[in-house]
């Protein structure tokens, strides 16, 4: 039998006629169907134009970074055709994850794998046939137990996710993947989308080559993702920095990626030392492990995971609100995948990478003798030129995938805090010097330990503290002398000769700055003031554990364990952000926030309408003085009478009236006329004139001898003030 509940059966049409591909479909519709569904009511960027051509059965290859939003569509399309959309994907935990997340909104999905008994597969293949499946999810290998179905009677659309996979170009090749030519043969006028975050050319081609599909229209997306906040930062001590950018974002999941095995375990013990609640993650543990530890994080039940690059392939958590480069990545592509992970939901999120020199090295030394040696080291090499640019980060970032930023982005540590220039011409003289005259053969390491004058071991042996420029620098750290180093190698005034131990040489330019009067402009290290300010906002923007937010938060948590599916594929964290802000009350209003459907509607509605009416009930305790009538105005809204305000809120009644008079003056949606009629109003209006507008509602009272109250007089002045004057 299939595993899924009937109460994830559900399903909801609402007015959706299903689609045969010779229909055309309007704007409208496509609409309707993403709010039911997805609850969205805009489509991002390009996701209108490619759901319309799949609609019109065209092949389509999609370009979009990680996180911009690729599965809504296929999916959205999926719930518009007859037939079942057959969804190639790589991973089944993967897989299980979009088919949650489906079922959770209404869509009726499987996925088919080997980790089924017949029985289950059977189950499958029936329901296919049966017309109950929206969508279903195979890998490649498990294509053949689906040979059946694998006609167009069955299949109305295929979407190969992780197209990049089937090129040996790309870096996930994935051999099975080359099998999929076959599909276009088997359904020649079912239309094919591939979807991937990959964007370099040859991987393109590659996938429309092997898919047969030479006319499938390009949408290719920028791969700008403005909301998540870029930060390089040194290396220095850099497990305290990570404690303390943690505990400054308590109950934020992230990722810490590290170089190393060992590192993820370190630094891993750290965090757990110092009660942030982490996993290490690495391809040395059992399957059993990685499993749990992948699930434990994608269900909130781990906030922080220290991982190589092994893990977060086949994660979609949508609220990872931060990624940690432990250690320098080794190309763009990679670092820009792995912060990808965070802010999916669209909501701010942060990158953070520190970078060393040591991972440089490390990293050289693990791309000599590879076969592309040389591509590995100008990768490395981009690499680096971002982690030290002194201009725009994500300018560089994009120009990488061959876009072009028009104006810096304002979200990066270099566009907030650009560097300041000085002159530096005596501190570089300082150390070319150093290197002339240690003979080019020493390390950084060494270079600054002569300046500073350390007496250290290999100091003594070579007997570096009889050069002429030993001590020399004591007035500035070993630090700043670090940092001015690197400048100069970035600026080629001298350089490292990897092949030598690393050792520091002159160049062409040394010359003319030790004797030429070449100037050297260098930054001052802004580490220091980085940091507090990074204390300084992340104070602002910390959620207090009372707030609705984290009221909302606790509620999905306990809603996903109960049905044993990811937090976020309850709601995601914009969706709570927005409940938060827009405190709807009643089903109406629920579904207006984005992100709820139909189905989440009628299945989650109630229990977080009650969350928002409890929290709004539970403020009402201690009113702000100041606010007391945006008090009412809450409970008015949730639909409450003026009998039952007074009594909730131990108010007499003259005052909700009073309030509400308030409230209509102040432009608040308020039905004044259900507490007052007009003819009661036009009265006052006369009073008014005939009394020359007097001050005191007692002169109104009893010019009316006491038979209309001091209630209706405030409201119909309210009124009047509004609508006669
Ligand atoms: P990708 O597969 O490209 O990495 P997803 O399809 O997982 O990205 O989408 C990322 C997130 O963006 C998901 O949480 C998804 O629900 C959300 N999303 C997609 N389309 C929209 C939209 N039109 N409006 C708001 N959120 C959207
Ligand atoms: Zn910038």
């Amino acid at each position: 039998m299939l595993k899924i509940s009937q109460k994830q059966y559900k399903y909801v049409i609402l007015g959706i006629k299903l689609y045969r591909m010779t229909d055309t479909v309007s704007e409208t519709q496509l609409l309707t169907s993403l709010k039911t569904y997805f609850g969205y009511d805009r489509f991002r960027d390009k996701q209108q134009h490619i759901i319309e051509n799949v609609l019109e059965g065209k092949d389509t290859l999609v370009i979009m970074p990680t996180g911009g939003g690729k599965s809504i569509c296929f999916q959205l399309p999926a719930t518009l055709f007859k037939g079942v959309t057959l969804v190639i994907s790589p991973l089944i935990a993967l897989m299980k994850d979009q088919v949650d997340g489906l079922n959770a909104n209404g869509i009726q999905a499987a996925f088919f794998n080997s980790s089924q008994d017949g029985a289950e597969q059977q189950a499958i293949v029936n329901a296919i046939i049966n017309a109950e499946l929206k969508l279903i999810y195979v890998a490649p290998e498990s294509l053949a137990g689906l040979e059946n179905i694998l006609n167009e009677t069955h299949i109305s659309c295929v979407a190969i996710d992780e197209a990049h996979c089937i090129s040996s170009w790309g870096h996930d090749f994935r051999p099975s993947y080359q099998q999929l030519g076959f599909l276009k043969k088997t359904l020649p006028n079912t239309p094919i989308i591939a979807l991937t975050a990959t964007a370099d050319k040859a991987t393109r081609q590659d996938i429309i080559e092997q898919l047969k599909i030479p006319s499938a229209k390009q949408f290719i997306s920028s791969f700008d993702r403005k909301n998540i906040e870029l930060e390089v930062r040194p290396a220095d001590g850099r497990a305290n920095q990570i404690i303390r950018f943690i505990k400054q974002r308590p109950n934020e999941s992230g990722i810490v990626y590290c170089l190393s095995r060992k590192n993820t375990e370190t630094i891993a013990q750290k965090l757990n030392q110092n009660g942030i609640n982490t996993d290490a993650y690495h391809a040395g543990l059992s399957f059993e492990d990685r499993t749990r530890i992948q699930e434990d994080f994608i269900f909130d039940k781990t906030q922080v995971v220290c991982a190589t690059v092994a893990f977060g392939m086949g994660i979609d958590k949508s609220n990872v609100r931060w990624v940690i480069h432990h250690n320098m990545p080794k190309n763009i592509e990679g670092y820009y995948q792995e912060i990808g992970r965070s802010g999916r939901d669209g909501l701010k999120a942060n990158a953070l990478l520190f970078h060393s020199y040591a991972d440089v090295i490390q990293l050289r030394k693990f791309a000599s003798g590879a076969s592309n040696e040389d591509v590995q080291i100008a990768k490395l090499e981009r690499m680096k030129q971002f982690s030290e640019a002194t201009t725009c980060r994500r300018k560089i970032l994009l120009s990488y995938f061959g876009e072009l930023l028009e104006n810096n982005c304002g979200n990066c540590d270099v566009c907030k805090n650009p560097p300041k220039f000085f002159d530096g011409t005596i501190i570089a003289q300082k150390i070319l010097s150093t290197i002339k005259r240690v003979k080019e053969q020493e390390a950084t390491g060494t270079i600054i330990d002569v300046l500073r004058g350390a007496r250290n071991a290999t100091i003594l042996e070579k007997a570096l503290d009889h050069i002429k420029t030993f001590g020399i620098g004591r007035d500035i750290s070993w630090k700043d002398w670090q940092h001015y180093t690197i400048q100069l190698i970035n600026q080629g005034i001298c350089e490292i000769a990897f092949h030598k131990n690393n050792a520091l040489q002159l160049t062409a330019f040394s010359n003319k700055v030790l004797f030429d009067g070449f100037k050297v402009f260098l930054t001052s290290p802004i580490e220091f003031k980085e940091q507090t300010k990074a204390v300084k906002e992340s104070k602002t923007r910390r959620t207090p554990s009372n707030s609705l937010f984290e009221r909302l938060r606790k509620l999905r948590y306990k809603i996903a364990l109960e049905e044993n599916i990811p937090a976020y594929l309850v709601f995601s964290d914009a969706t709570l952000k927005e409940m938060e802000q827009i405190r709807p009350m009643s089903a109406d209003e629920f579904l207006t926030i984005s992100g709820v459907g139909q189905r989440k509607l009628e299945v989650y509605g109630e229990e977080f309408i009650a969350e928002i009416l409890d929290f709004i009930g539970s403020k009402i305790k201690k009113p702000k003085k100041t606010n007391t009538h945006l008090v009412t105005y809450e409970l008015y809204k949730s639909g409450l009478s003026i009998e039952n305000i007074s009594e909730q809120r131990q108010l007499k009644t003259p005052t909700i009236y009073s309030h509400i008079a308030k409230l209509y003056a102040d432009g608040k949606a308020i039905n004044i006329y259900d507490f007052i009629t007009k003819n009661e109003v036009e009265a006052v209006h006369q009073a008014k004139i005939e009394l020359n507008n007097p001050t005191a509602l007692k002169d109104y009272f009893e010019y009316f001898n006491e038979q209309m109250d001091y209630s209706k007089i405030r409201l119909a002045l309210s009124v009047i003030e509004k609508e006669f004057l």
